[in-house]
């Protein structure tokens, strides 16, 4: 991966974080709930730090799709550090170019993530 691609997922990850941050706190205030009103401030706007930890506590039903999301965006960020990223999880292999464009935090590739999906019974995560 050369530098500029690097640098061009970097700043599509943090995008992808701070949307997600953003809706994020938009369904805890919508919740009405006093808890969580209360968390959503402490949300921050860039989302230039992790606080995936803050929500741990969140009601699954309530935002779990964008926090696992946010997970994987913090998860794929850390990747990227640690010159990693873009390879498929369980096989290794490179994720193609088109499925990173639209999905820059997948773990996996297509058939892995398939397969995780339908042999597990995991959270269904966005597909290609
Ligand atoms: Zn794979």
């Amino acid at each position: 991966m050369t530098h500029e691609q690097r640098h061009k997922a970097r700043t599509q990850l943090v995008d992808r974080r701070r949307t997600l941050a953003r809706e994020i706190r938009d369904a805890l205030v919508a919740s009405g709930e006093q808890h969580f009103i209360d968390l959503a401030g402490q949300v921050p706007d860039a989302g230039e730090t992790s606080f995936a930890h803050l929500l741990a506590d969140v009601d699954a039903a309530l935002a779990d799709r964008h926090v696992q999301a946010l997970r994987d965006v913090d998860a794929a960020l850390a990747r990227l550090d640690a010159d990693e990223y873009g390879q498929c999880e369980d096989c290794g292999t490179p994720i193609p170019d088109a499925r990173l464009k639209a999905w820059p935090e997948a773990r996996r590739c297509v058939p892995c993530q398939t397969r995780l999906e339908h042999g597990h019974g995991m959270i269904a995560a966005p597909r290609l």
